[in-house]
Order: C-alpha cells, then structure tokens, then sequence
C-alpha cells in the first residue's frame, strides 16, 4: 500500500490589530493645564512616561527633532499640542456640513494625498484643544442663528479625531450635546476603527458616523499608518448596531489599471460585511483623487516613492477655492468613475443615497 504524505494546511496569517495611536512627544499651553481635559491628558502622558515640554503656542512648535526634513516630518506626526481653541469663528465645511466644528488639527495617518500636507504647511503636528465648552457654546450660537433650520457640523475636516477620542474624548462630549440639539446635527469621517468609547452614548440619531474606504489597491499603496479595511468594517458594523445613522466616503476615487475590478470588489465586500441594520439610512460620499502643484512638490518630496498618479498632462484644471489650480480627472474619466461605483453602490445597497459626487 502506497504511503501517504500528510501536508500541513496553508497557515492564514491573522494580521495584528492596529493599535491605537500614543504620541512619541507632546507638548502643553501651560494654559491648557487649568481645563479638565488638560489634566487628563498630562495623566494620560505621565502614566505612559512620554516625553513631554511646556510650550508658549500652540502654533509655534519649532524644534522638533530630526536631521531632515523628513524625519522632523515623521516626528511631527507623532507628536500632540494640547492647548486652547482661540478663533470660534468656524469655517464653512461645503458639501459635506454647513460648518466646520475645530476640536483638533492634523493626523498620525501617512495617506500620500492627504490634503492636510498642503493646508496645514509647516505645522503637520497634532493639535487638540480642551476649550471643549467654548467650541460647543459657539456651535450653538450657530445652530440658533439658523432655527429652524437644521446646522450640521464636520468633526473631521482637518483631523481624523476617532484616531485621538482615547486621548481627548472630545467626540463623546459633541455626540452627547448634539444628542440634546433639536436643530444640531454632527458628522465625521474616519479611517481609524477605535470606536469603543462611542458605542454606549446617548446620540439620539444625530450624529452620522462615516468611514472613508477604497479599492484594497488604494487602501495598501496610499494610506500607511490607518486601520485596515476589515477593521473599519467591523468598526461600522459596530457603529451601526449602535444606532448610529452610517455612511461611507468613497475617497479618493482612483483611476489605476483594475479599477473597476477594485471598485466592484469594494462594494461587494461592504455588502458581504455589513449586517442587514447597516443598510438602512446608508449614506455614500464620493470624491476623485485631485491635487495642486503644492501638493504635488510636497508629497513627491515626503513620499519620494509613491506611485501616486499626479501627471498634470493627464488632468483637467479646475479652478479652486483657494486660489489655485486644482487637476482633477478629465470629464470622459470622471462620468466612468461616477457611474460605475454609483451602479455598485445601487446594486448592492438599493436604499442607499449618495450625497455628493465631486
Ligand atoms: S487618515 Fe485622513 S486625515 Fe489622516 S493622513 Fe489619512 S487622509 Fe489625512
């Protein structure tokens, strides 16, 4: 009788979980230390043996360490600023909210087409601010300015803040006072999945939690140092069974050779993921890769290896609101790009709505 030979089964390697975020460096406005939120976050430091300094402003981080512009670069994303939000004039947050709500500036992600390179200049470190009941007394000047008409506000528009709520909490505090706000509604979008602290609060539906996802190929090229795509799923599962209304931000829409492929496959993983109370009240986001001349210096200078696209050959210019050229994807690409995702988006999800192509 012939012998057989017993091979051992293919070993899945379980990827390891993404830890959430502990700065390297943080700074305080000695100010910052006579706020609640201040202490906390020294506890927080201290019980962690951080290293931390004293510092005049928080715009005014100067000697951070590192040879070159790289690693100070580096460095400055794993270093937090605690200090006090000033100015609460908030900016406007068109399409996706009325208003901007600022409870922190900057992110420890690396996405090579983050636009916070360019916007935030040389200040790419982590600010937060624990003024929280300044920020929310001026949110609801702005909800009462609009009654009866509804004001929405964007947590995210120059931090992912889910990636620092372990250090702020601030998120919790918004959730809860938006939770009593007739007239208030909150958003965020996030690659992070560290959503626990959130699950148990009182949200009372207004706030919409969204988490930004892509093509397997964008989330590996392009988005170093974030959750990975089985973990913001199973985060917004988790999000959903919270009760929290839920959305998705397809950005940004990339053209590669297989993107089709990879968008399908996006979308049909999202389907096969989510549970049925997902699927109710889902909203999509969709917005096609676009970057400035700046942005593209920059990032070819932080990322000198990226495969990001960003041939200006290859583009359509379009004037922005900042004063410069922005390219985006020439018209025949766009409509493609558009309609392909949005009959995905449809074939899977029929109750969804899309907000936004832009
Ligand atoms: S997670 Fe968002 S905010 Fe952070 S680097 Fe990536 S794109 Fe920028």
């Amino acid at each position: 009788m012939a012998e057989t030979t017993l091979t051992a089964p293919p070993v899945k390697r379980i990827p390891k979980p993404t830890k959430p975020f502990i700065p390297d460096l943080v700074y305080f406005e000695p100010d910052a230390l006579e706020y609640p939120k201040g202490q906390k976050i020294m506890e927080f430091v201290k019980a962690r043996n951080i290293e931390y300094r004293m510092t005049t402003s928080h715009n005014r981080i100067t000697n951070l360490p590192g040879e070159t512009e790289q690693e100070k670069y580096r460095m400055a994303k794993r270093t937090l600023v605690v200090g006090l939000r000033k100015t609460l004039k908030f900016d406007q947050s068109k399409p996706s909210a009325d208003y901007a709500i600022p409870i922190s500036t900057g992110c420890m992600g690396h996405c090579h087409y983050c636009y916070l390179q360019t916007t935030l200049g040389s200040k790419p470190y982590i600010r937060v601010y624990v003024n929280t009941e300044d920020i929310l007394g001026a949110a609801k000047g702005y909800i009462d300015e609009k009654t009866p008409e509804i004001t929405t506000f964007e947590a995210a528009c120059t931090s992912d803040p889910v990636g620092i709520e372990h250090i702020t909490g601030t998120l919790q505090e918004l959730i809860t006072f938006m939770a009593g706000q007739e007239h208030g509604r909150l958003r965020f979008v996030t690659k992070f999945h560290h959503v626990g602290p959130l699950l148990n609060l009182n949200h009372n539906g207004h706030t919409r939690i969204r988490f930004s996802v892509n093509a397997d190929y964008v989330i590996r090229q392009f988005e170093p140092a974030t959750s990975r795509f089985e973990e913001r799923i199973e985060a917004a599962s988790k999000i959903a069974h919270a009760g929290y209304p839920l959305g998705f931000i397809i950005a940004p829409i990339i053209w590669y050779d297989g993107w089709e492929e990879g968008y399908a496959e996006l979308l049909k993983r999202l389907s096969d993921s989510l549970p049925p109370e997902a699927t109710k009240d889902l909203s999509f986001e969709m917005i096609q890769h676009r970057f400035t001349k700046t942005a593209k210096n920059v990032i070819q200078q932080r990322y000198p290896k990226t495969k990001l696209e960003m041939d200006i050959e290859k583009r359509k210019q379009k004037w922005g609101r900042w004063g410069q050229y922005k390219y985006v994807y020439p018209d025949e690409q766009q409509t493609a790009l558009r309609q392909f995702i949005t009959e995905r988006i449809f074939d899977h999800f029929p109750e969804a709505r899309i907000d936004y192509f832009t």
